[in-house]
């Protein structure tokens, strides 16, 4: 198969690119012609100490491939900065790959506000910032990419994980909103759940599965989402390991009752089955707040006799 997918001419900021999946993004990205800035903090998997190293090293082996790349060492609370950077070394930003993150792993019972908080920071609070201080550029040259990361824990739940799996899940709605708003100024917005052994996994998976767990088979749907010619817009993905997948909404055909009668506890039980039945073919996957709001608009007019 030939690499016809190139990004020349276009600049990408990875945040977190240090290491993990954020270096395998940059590193193929800087191999198919972009200009990358490559962002990390440099401390630890849990938030501790900064170090310019991880970006440094990552910068070098894209421009020994011979790729243009410029490291940029900042928190991604400090968003501007980075895209700063950017505008500084390349005068564009095309594609932002929100990517960095820690993890602040402990019950619900025993969580602090403080490792909540920081956790919503780097995640949530970072993605933000960065693409708030892209966004007028994406805006004004009518054009933009952009892939926010999330967490198969967002999406399901994961025992320990309350503040990230929070934290995650918000990347998912900000990701749908950005593609609403973005998509007249040809801004598409999607949304990754990785799976792939890092230093972030390295300490809860068995190392058979890691080995198996390859960040190089998660990029590939990052830059095929990031490319010029791909339309997808306000999508979420679960991918790792060669497997790539969509997730949409499922809701069950449920149960109307009339609107115009007291609605009681007692009337819920008395038709849960059909409530909670996603067998009896009558599902469906709304895809926005409208079609959301089609089957409770439908019920408007479901008014009871006067019997
Ligand atoms: P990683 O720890 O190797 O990479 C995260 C990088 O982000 C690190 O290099 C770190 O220095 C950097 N970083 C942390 N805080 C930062 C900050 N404030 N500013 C700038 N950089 C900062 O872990 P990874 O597994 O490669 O994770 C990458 C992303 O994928 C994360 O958002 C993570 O939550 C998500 N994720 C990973 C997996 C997985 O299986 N590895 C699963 C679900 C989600």
């Amino acid at each position: 198969m030939t690499n016809n997918l190139r990004f020349d001419g276009r600049v990408v900021i990875v945040t977190g690119a240090g290491g993990g999946l954020g270096r395998s993004h940059a590193l193929a990205f800087g191999s198919r012609g972009a200009s990358v800035v490559v962002n990390d903090l440099g401390g630890s998997h849990t938030g501790e100490g900064a170090s310019k190293r991880a970006a440094d090293m990552v910068v070098d082996e894209i421009q020994a491939a011979g790729g243009k790349a410029v490291a940029n060492y900042d928190s991604v609370l400090d968003g501007e900065k980075i895209v700063e950077t950017a505008m500084k070394a390349f005068g564009r930003v095309d594609i932002v790959v929100n990517n960095a993150g820690i993890l602040k792993d402990v019950s619900f019972a025993r969580m602090t506000d403080q490792q909540w908080d920081l956790i919503f920071q780097v995640h949530v609070d970072g993605a933000y910032k960065v693409l708030k201080a892209a966004w007028p550029i994406f805006r004004k040259q009518k054009y933009g990419r952009v892939i926010n990361t999330t967490s198969a824990a967002g999406i399901y739940g994961n025992f320990g994980q309350a503040n990230y799996s929070a934290a995650k899940l918000a990347l998912v709605g900000l990701t749908s909103t950005l593609a609403l708003e973005g998509k007249k100024e040809n801004i598409h917005s999607n949304v990754i759940a990785p799976m792939a052994a890092s230093r972030m996994t390295e300490t809860i998976m068995p190392p058979d599965m890691l080995k198996s767990l390859k960040p190089e088979m998660v990029t590939p749907l990052v830059l095929y989402l990031c490319h010029e010619d791909t339309k997808e817009n306000g999508s979420l993905f679960e991918v790792g390991a060669g497997f790539v997948g969509k997730l949409r909404w499922e809701r069950t055909g449920g149960y109307g009752f009339p609107n115009n009668k007291a609605l009681l506890p007692e009337h819920i039980q008395e038709r849960w089955a059909q409530i909670t039945n996603f067998e009896d073919g009558r599902v469906t996957h709304p895809g926005s707040t409208q079609e959301s709001m089609e089957s409770i608009i439908a019920n408007f007019e479901n008014l009871a006799g006067d019997s």
